[in-house]
This record gives structure tokens, C-alpha cells and sequence, in this order.
């Protein structure tokens, strides 16, 4: 058998952490098996999905590499295969037109309430007698009123619900809408979906969604209900906690590799290991390990692991990370340094990839002001005579490379008695506008002469 699962969001709110962490589950269980994952966007409810959630699934599995087999399967499409499963359903009798009024099933849920009962549709219309065919229905399933629907979930192990206490589930609204329940029942058989993983928060669906496989005479599906996120308060995971579109991670810079890293410890870990490579996820991964407890959400681990994939990285392979970053503040990079080389300099410093750019920036980007604190605090006297030897003798440099840039500044601080700093300061700023860069020597040598005699002469001009 080959395992095929699924992730199925509704398009009805941005992708978050939580449906990130679904979706990498239900990928990483397909890989480690051998299998398939597939992706249906669950768009049924036309008043709350929208394109650009539809376009924030879509980019979000790509940049997390959580590439799905075939084309994503759109539920909507779909309507024609749900009516005819509730088709199928009643005339075997498993389904029948309930044409209660709305007025009528409050009286009853009324009645039920003062009697202490439960509110839950009595079935009434199981014997209606005197259906009239021009008033609206809704069809229900005729769900067994005695004994239990089990499962062995993969994640929460024995699952047991009294069926007495599950009503007779509208499967079809009076507009002829099909409702969720067996939309997804239909779709997964169709999709041949062998294990379903989703949130817990799907739990209590999952005992109506056995009766109608079973009702339709369909295989059931294996299911892992994984345990839902809290923020880092215990509290249900919300915005205020980070819980943001998961594209906008790869807007505040973090990598791919690391939000993947982080997403599968949310619930899932091997002995207290931290770091995972994508090969060694997809070997170790099984959803039979996830744990039962929520997780919690923690962003200082996300920062680590960010940090972590920033500097382990390749330069090449953050370049086009970087470059993004770069082009949406309005930086053109061509014809300044290489950004690989630029990105190595800046690797052990960076938290994220807009940290990257903010420090890669001065390479590409002539300073359009000076920072006046820093240029108060650096541009005491004395430093003016000491930049000007060398801009003199940085322009006779003829290998312009960071061991003869640094040769040079020591050269020049020792003829003046001065320190390094008392050098390099003022160069930064003059360079950059501010005083943070990386290592001088290595600054200089990336910046290129030209460039560098330019910004020195412009700063020395506009600051003494
Ligand atoms: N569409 C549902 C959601 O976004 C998930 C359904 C399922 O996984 O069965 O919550």
C-alpha cells in the first residue's frame, strides 16, 4: 500500500504555524514511507476563502519545501462527486430530507433545554410521514443511535464516542450545498488518502467522518490527530504570539531550513537533539512519535535555530534570500561587490536575513546621511589628519586586498601613536553613515578602491 496524506487548509485565514506544522507532518510522514503527499484546498465556503490566502498556502509549502505530488485538488470543484455520495446515501436509505423548520427545531432544542437535556436533533424526520415536496430540506445522515464509533488514532491512541450522543448530521443544506463532514470523507476517499493528519481540533469530526466512509462503503483512512499549539502564556496560540501568515517569516528574514526545524520539535523529537537536516527528518520522522501534550510556542528557539541555518549556510545559498531583502528596500545591487562575498562577511554577525541586508546595504549603497551621535563620538581631533594620510596612501595601494588594507591601517595608526579604532571608526562612518561594519580590513577590500576613495573624498568634503 502506498501511504498518500494529505493537507487540506481552508483558504478562509492566512496560513499560519499551526497549518505549517500540519502540513510538514503529514509531508514528512509521506517521504519517510515512500509515499505521497497531496495538497486540497478545502475552499468550499465562498463568503470567507479568499485568493490571497489561497496564494499564501501556495507560496508558503513552496518556500518550505513541502512540494505536493500533482495538482492541489480544489474541494469546490468538486460539488458534483459530494451530491452524488448524498445521492448514493439516500436511496439506500442511510440519508433522508429533514424539512423541519427553523422555528420548529427551536421549539425542540428549547424543550430539550428544559428538560435538562442536551440540545441535538431527535431525528424526527427519520418517519416523516407527510413530507410536502415543495418545502425546503436539508438531507441528514442517519447516524446509528446506540454503541460507539472507534478509532485507534495514530497520535491519541484509543478513541471511543457513544454514538447516542452524535445527531443526525446534515450532510446537504436546503440551499443544496454539501456540507464539510462529507465533503472530506468524499475527497479523501477519492484522493485515496491512506492517513489523515490534522489538528486535534478536528477530533470530533472524526467519529461522524467514520460513519459516512463506512455508510458509503469506503475504506477509513488511518488518522493522527496532532496536538494544537499554545503560545509561549499557555494560551491558544494567536497573533499576538507570533501567529502570523507563514510567509511573513520569510519577510522578517528567517530561512526555510530553520522554520522547518523548528515546526517538527513543536510535538515531535528524537532523544535532545535540536538540529535536523531534511534527509535525517524524512529518515526519522514517524507520526506514531508525536506527542500528545501541546506545544508551545517559543521564539527565542526560532531565533537560535534561525541564527544557527545563517551561519552554516553556504554564502551562495542565502544569496537570493538576501537579495530579496535587499530589492524591497530599494537597494540595486549591480555592479557593487559580489553579494557572496559580501553575505560570508556578515554571516557570523547576522540574526536573519534582514539583518543580512541592513549590513550588506552599505556595499551597495553610498551613505545618504551620517549618524550625528556616532560622527560626535568618533570625529574628535586628530582624526581628520589621521584619514587623510590614509586616503593618501590607500590611493597608492596597489593590491587592494584586506591583508595589505590591514598592513596599511596599522601602519598609519602607529605613525600617528593612535589606536585602531581611532581609524576605523571614522572610516566606517565616512563609509557607511554609521559606525557598525565588519571587520575593516574586509570591509575596504569588498568596497573596491574606487568606491572607497569616492565615499572617503564625499565624506571628507560634507563633515570637515
Ligand atoms: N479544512 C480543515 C481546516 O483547515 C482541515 C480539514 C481536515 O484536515 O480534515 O481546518
Amino acid at each position: 500500500m502506498t501511504v498518500r496524506t494529505r493537507f487540506a487548509p481552508s483558504p478562509t485565514g492566512m496560513l499560519h504555524i499551526g497549518g505549517a506544522r500540519t502540513a510538514l507532518y503529514a509531508w514528512l510522514y509521506a517521504q519517510h514511507c515512500g509515499g505521497e503527499f497531496m495538497l486540497r484546498i478545502e475552499d468550499t465556503d465562498l463568503q470567507r476563502s479568499t485568493d490571497e490566502a489561497i496564494q499564501v498556502i501556495l507560496d508558503g509549502l513552496s518556500w518550505l519545501g513541502l512540494d505536493w505530488h500533482g495538482e492541489p485538488v480544489f474541494q469546490g470543484q468538486r460539488r458534483a462527486q459530494h451530491v452524488q455520495a448524498i445521492e448514493k446515501l439516500l436511496s439506500s436509505g442511510q440519508a433522508y430530507r429533514c424539512y423541519c423548520s427553523k422555528e420548529e427545531l427551536d421549539a425542540m432544542r428549547d424543550e430539550q433545554r428544559a428538560q435538562g437535556k442536551k440540545p441535538m436533533y431527535d431525528g424526527r424526520c427519520r418517519h416523516r410521514e407527510d413530507p410536502s415536496l415543495d418545502q425546503p430540506y436539508v438531507v441528514r445522515f442517519r447516524s446509528p443511535d446506540d454503541g460507539e464509533t472507534s478509532l485507534h488514532d495514530l497520535v491519541l491512541d484509543d478513541v471511543s464516542f457513544a454514538n447516542r450522543e452524535l445527531d443526525d448530521l446534515i450532510l446537504m443544506r436546503s440551499d443544496g450545498s454539501p456540507t464539510y463532514n462529507l465533503a472530506v470523507v468524499v475527497d479523501d476517499a477519492d484522493m485515496g488518502i491512506t492517513h489523515v493528519i490534522r489538528g486535534s481540533d478536528h477530533l470530533n469530526n472524526t467519529p461522524r467522518q467514520i460513519q459516512l466512509y463506512e455508510a458509503l462503503g469506503l475504506p477509513t483512512p488511518q488518522f493522527a490527530h496532532i496536538p494544537l499549539i499554545h503560545g509561549p502564556d499557555g494560551a491558544k496560540m494567536s497573533k499576538r504570539h507570533g501567529a502570523v501568515a507563514i510567509t511573513e517569516y520569510r519577510e522578517a528574514g528567517y530561512l526555510p531550513d530553520a522554520v522547518i526545524n523548528y515546526l517538527v520539535r513543536l510535538g515531535w523529537s528524537h532523544g535532545d537533539e535540536e538540529v535536523f537536516s531534511r534527509e535525517q527528518l524524512i529518515s526519522l520522522f514517524d507520526i506514531h512519535d508525536v506527542g500528545k501534550a501541546a506545544a508551545r510556542f517559543d521564539q527565542d528557539k526560532l531565533d537560535w535555530l534561525n541564527g544557527h541555518y545563517l551561519r552554516s549556510s553556504e554564502p551562495g545559498e542565502l544569496q537570493a534570500a538576501v537579495a530579496m531583502q535587499l530589492t524591497s528596500m530599494g537597494i540595486n545591487i549591480s555592479g557593487g561587490p559580489d553579494l557572496a562575498h559580501v553575505i560570508a562577511a556578515l554571516q557570523e554577525r547576522s540574526k536573519n536575513t534582514v539583518d543580512m541586508a541592513e549590513g550588506a546595504r552599505l556595499f551597495y549603497q553610498a551613505p545618504l546621511s551620517y549618524d550625528e551621535k556616532a560622527v560626535q563620538k568618533n570625529f574628535k581631533e586628530g582624526a581628520w589628519p589621521l584619514l587623510q594620510d590614509f586616503l593618501v596612501r590607500a590611493e597608492k595601494l596597489q593590491d587592494w586586498d584586506a591583508v595589505m588594507l590591514h598592513a596599511l591601517l596599522g601602519e598609519v595608526c602607529e605613525a600617528h601613536e593612535a589606536k585602531l579604532g581611532k581609524l576605523a571608526q571614522p572610516i566606517r562612518i565616512l563609509i557607511s553613515g554609521c559606525a557598525v561594519s565588519p571587520p575593516i580590513d574586509m570591509t575596504l577590500a569588498l568596497l573596491g578602491k574606487d568606491e572607497f576613495i569616492r565615499r572617503l573624498q564625499a565624506g571628507i568634503r560634507k563633515l570637515s
